[in-house]
């Protein structure tokens, strides 16, 4: 079995506190994990008010914890408190997570406006996310970056054929099965696509009967009853690298244990390109996740 660790870094102090744990965690297993950072402000605060807008929102909020999940002061941020910029704030972390070996690339450049408003956005709009992104990685870790990974696993036909003109290695934007080029509506996209092909941890807390303790054990049954051989999943900073890093260190010591070999996204896409096929992308409710989610079809 095969798993790359997909590495989303959503906040502030994700990226000053989660991500060095990490780091490590990966350090002292021998393991190489690919990190997706947000170059643009934490907004996150904002967060706060999908509550109103959302529904499914405010009973997993209430479930998982939020003041203890993300902290009382990333709920503020963007709405009491100002907005730090998230990537361009901690160069030298970014680079040590590069210098270590491990994969590097962009986790959009607004998190929570494009996870909010990415469908009702301009193409004008998403074309920004990307240049400000792209120019702000590339000042910050002094190279360009290969990978993009959208924010809350959103694109549309828009976004990917904006996508497109950045020359991305591969992107992994969408909740699937395996490596594929993307299509939405017939209209085929060249930059390929290795989705994330497991429930997220913050998912499987908000099932029925599933308890902190036993959310991981669920996360590897997805993974062994699944009939794929590789998997990528997605684990963020602000759980997984903080509030639940303890739980998350006995998981991947498990599994590192059973004999999981631990691969970076790169790997997956450089052994796909050319060969994947092509899939249509639509959105998608997935159980535990408030609003839909961009899926392989
Ligand atoms: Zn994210």
């Amino acid at each position: 079995m095969k798993l790359a660790l997909k590495v989303d870094v959503d906040t502030y102090d994700g990226m000053r506190d989660g991500v060095p744990n990490f780091s490590a965690l990966f350090r002292e297993l021998g393991i190489k994990a690919s990190f997706y950072i947000p170059f643009g402000p934490d907004a996150s605060g904002r967060a706060i008010f999908r509550v109103f807008k959302k529904k499914g929102f405010l009973k997993k909020m209430l479930r998982t914890n939020p003041v203890k999940l993300y902290g009382f002061k990333t709920m503020l941020r963007g709405t009491l408190l100002p907005s730090p910029m998230i990537g361009a704030s901690f160069p030298d972390i970014a680079k040590r997570v590069e210098a270590e070996g491990h994969e590097l690339g962009i986790h959009g450049y607004h998190h929570v406006e494009w996870q909010d408003h990415l469908l009702e956005m301009s193409g004008t709009d998403i074309r920004r996310h990307y240049e400000l992104a792209v120019s702000s990685f590339e000042k910050t870790v002094g190279k360009k970056s290969k990978a993009f990974a959208a924010p809350a696993w959103l694109c549309t036909g828009e976004s990917l054929a904006i996508q497109d003109e950045f020359g991305f290695a591969y992107a992994s934007n969408s909740r699937g099965r395996h490596p594929f080029y993307p299509s939405v509506e017939g209209k085929k996209f060249k930059t390929l696509e290795v989705p994330s092909t497991l429930p997220t941890l913050d998912e499987v807390l908000a099932w029925d009967g599933v308890r902190p303790e036993t959310a991981s054990s669920r996360i590897t049954d997805a993974m062994k009853n699944s009939g794929l051989t590789t998997h990528v999943h997605s684990i963020h900073t602000e759980v997984e690298g903080t509030a639940l890093f303890a739980d998350f260190s006995a998981w991947v010591r498990s599994l590192k244990a059973e004999g999981v070999q631990f691969v970076t996204v790169k790997e997956i896409a450089d052994a796909a390109r050319g060969n994947a096929p092509v899939c249509e992308v639509a959105l998608k409710n997935l159980p535990g996740r408030a609003g839909g989610v961009s899926c392989q079809i």
